[in-house]
């Protein structure tokens, strides 16, 4: 198969679909590898090292998108894109499909199979191709909130670990999921004083095992979290309702009892927010202050650090990219997991979730 890969062309996105490991590895299972030049500049990857790898170089996106059998992204594609696209040609990328219906009309015309990152699933029920992402913006959340909290950048002015004989900061975590997880990991070793507060009495006791006393979990209850934020130096907002928005967990009410200069970073901002005060911030101004709180809430985190992001997607997706490169349409039968991928294909949507909320037909 011909494995195509386009330079990424949405606003301030640097990650690749492709790595040159990944190239590879298709390389190793008999495919050829089509990467636009300049694919991999975002993450310091020139052509060279994608030559080097054993893939072929396109001149232009165009070029990719006629001669691939499969196209591999990162976001979802463009309208410049997506008239690109055809019948019996294969797309795997994010595509975040059902709140926007025009990508969506767009990809059923043009007749593509396209295979969505964020619905295949694994065993454990969990989103294995979500799951780097929320990684890598839990790390971030606590960088980016330490770096809030310092006085020049509007914060109360706290060192998280703070020194002998100085308490250490104080870290309000609501949910505790991948993304409150990995937040947590980094407050901890920053010498932070550390809560996670979340609604799954499961998922706290197991907390409290990996962390064997380091931090403290809390049910969550609107009198622990008025208690955990109204302490807090820093509240990292990383709840999740499966399919549903953000259920708006801190008030601005309750901001009023906060520490003026604490910091609120809203990593659940993509699905709109956990802080009633949220609204999407970007990378070039990811900060702003109401009521003497600094919010952050940058709703892709992941394209901070480029680098990171696109090789921990790639360890992610290169395993279901290779069988859809090997086995073509009978990987999606084979495999229950990637097959719940699909969300078009021929002209028809396939993802219940999609369908319904677009109101097309399955
Ligand atoms: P996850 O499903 O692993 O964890 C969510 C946790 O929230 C679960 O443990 C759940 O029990 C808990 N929860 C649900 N309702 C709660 C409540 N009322 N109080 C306390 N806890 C509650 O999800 P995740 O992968 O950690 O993702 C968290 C959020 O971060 C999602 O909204 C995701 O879309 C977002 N995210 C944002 C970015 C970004 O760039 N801004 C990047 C990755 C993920």
């Amino acid at each position: 198969m011909l494995v195509g890969c386009p330079t990424e062309i949405k606003n301030h996105e640097y990650r690749v679909g492709l790595t040159p490991g990944s190239v590879r590895e298709y390389i190793a299972h008999g495919h050829d590898v089509l990467v636009q030049s300049g694919a991999g500049a975002g993450i310091g990857a020139d052509d060279s090292a994608y030559k080097a790898a054993g893939a072929r170089i396109a001149k232009t996106a165009e070029e990719v998108f006629a001669k691939a059998d499969m196209v591999v992204k990162v976001k979802e594609p463009q309208p410049g894109e997506w008239v690109q696209l055809r019948e019996g040609q294969l797309l795997y990328t994010y595509l975040h499909l059902a709140p926007d219906p025009d990508q969506t009309e767009g990809l059923v015309k043009s007749g593509v199979t396209a295979i969505a990152y964020e619905t295949v699933t694994d065993d454990r029920g969990g989103l294995p191709l979500l799951a780097p992402m929320s990684e890598v913006a839990g790390r971030l959340a606590i960088q980016a909130g330490a770096t809030a909290l310092q006085k020049a950048n509007g914060g109360r002015g706290v060192l998280l670990g703070g020194v002998p004989g100085v308490l250490p900061g104080k870290v309000a975590i609501i949910g505790g999921g991948v993304v409150g997880l990995q937040a947590a990991k980094m407050a901890v070793g920053l010498g932070a004083d550390v809560s996670i507060i979340d609604r799954s009495i499961p998922r706290l006791r197991q907390l409290d095992d990996i962390f064997n006393g380091r931090i403290h979990t809390r049910y969550s209850t609107v009198e622990a979290l008025e208690e955990e934020c109204f302490s807090a130096d820093i509240v990292v907002g990383a709840v999740l309702i499966p399919g549903a928005a953000a259920p708006k967990l801190v008030t601005r009410e309750m901001l009023s009892g906060m520490k003026k200069g604490a910091v609120l970073v809203d990593v659940a901002i993509d699905q709109g927010g956990c802080f009633e005060t949220s609204h999407a911030t970007t990378h070039a101004e990811p900060t702003y202050e109401v009521d003497g709180i600094i919010h952050y809430c940058v709703a892709n985190m992941p394209g901070a650090v480029p680098v990171t992001s696109a090789h921990a997607l790639n360890n992610a997706t290169l395993q279901y990219g290779l069988q859809l490169a090997d086995k073509g349409l009978r990987a999606l039968a084979d495999d229950t997991h990637l097959r719940n991928g699909l969300n078009v294909h021929r002209g028809k949507i396939t993802n219940r979730a999609v369908a319904e909320a677009l109101g097309y037909e399955m």
